[in-house]
């Protein structure tokens, strides 16, 4: 029985570094999820603020003809007046420039506003295009290491399913038939754990003395009666 007691151990071991090399795999997968995941972010801010610059500029350019057709406005009423000889209307006209003039005014002060706006949007696309840049390089970088490690992480799984193979074949169909019943069982952590000093180290409480000195003699397959793992004697 002890044979097949260090079977169930490899066996075991094998599963602890299968699970660490998926949840490793897993991890790295995440790390360039969550990099292109800030990469299309910062895409989307750069469409975003780019359309804002173009409808910016649409507005100023729609101030500056408004501008221009005032000007000509303005230019015509001011060569009317020499030619009114009535007060009232002459009075008129000249309100009627003076509210153009004003109205231009106006316009101008927003069109000031408007290209400051540009300039602050235009700093704020060139800042996200110089990140979006090192968000682009630390991917590329990424995708060499996770290409590296995910074929490590492959090969050390195809290396472990062979052993995991070997080990099946060694041990009787009974005693694997429990080890796969006890794993299944398990939501996390191990099948097959150790005792030592009469602690089950699935579930950290201590068995029965009795029991304890019975596992010492490793005769037969004995589970903890708390955790319900097969369980083991480890000298310290
Ligand atoms: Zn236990």
């Amino acid at each position: 029985m002890k044979d097949q007691i260090d079977i169930l151990v490899s066996l075991q071991e094998i599963e602890i570094e299968s699970s660490s090399v998926k949840t490793h795999l897993c991890s790295i997968s995440k790390r360039l999820d969550l990099l292109s995941s800030s990469q299309n972010e910062l895409k989307q801010r750069i469409t975003d603020e780019t359309a804002k610059i173009e409808e910016l500029r649409k507005l100023y350019r729609s101030h500056e003809s408004d501008i221009k057709q005032n000007q000509v406005m303005i230019k015509r009423s001011q060569e009317r007046l020499n030619s009114i000889k009535n007060n009232r209307e002459y009075q008129a006209l000249l309100k009627e420039i003076e509210e153009l003039k004003r109205t231009n005014s106006a316009t101008e002060e927003s069109m000031i506003d408007y290209l400051n706006q540009i300039d602050d949007a235009e700093k704020k696309t060139a800042a996200m295009h110089e990140e979006l840049q090192f968000v682009e390089n630390d991917i590329l970088q990424e995708q060499q290491v996770v290409g590296v490690e995910t074929e490590a992480a492959g090969k050390r799984l195809k290396e472990l399913d062979q052993e995991r193979q070997k080990m099946s074949g060694k041990i009787e169909a009974d005693v694997l038939k429990l080890f796969q019943k006890v794993q299944s069982q398990q939501v996390r952590g191990n099948a097959v754990v150790p005792v030592q000093d009469a602690v089950c180290h699935g579930c950290y409480v201590n068995i029965p003395p009795q029991m304890y000195n019975e596992l010492q003699r490793c005769d037969k397959l004995r589970m903890c009666p708390n955790c319900q793992r097969i369980i083991y004697w480890k000298q310290i």
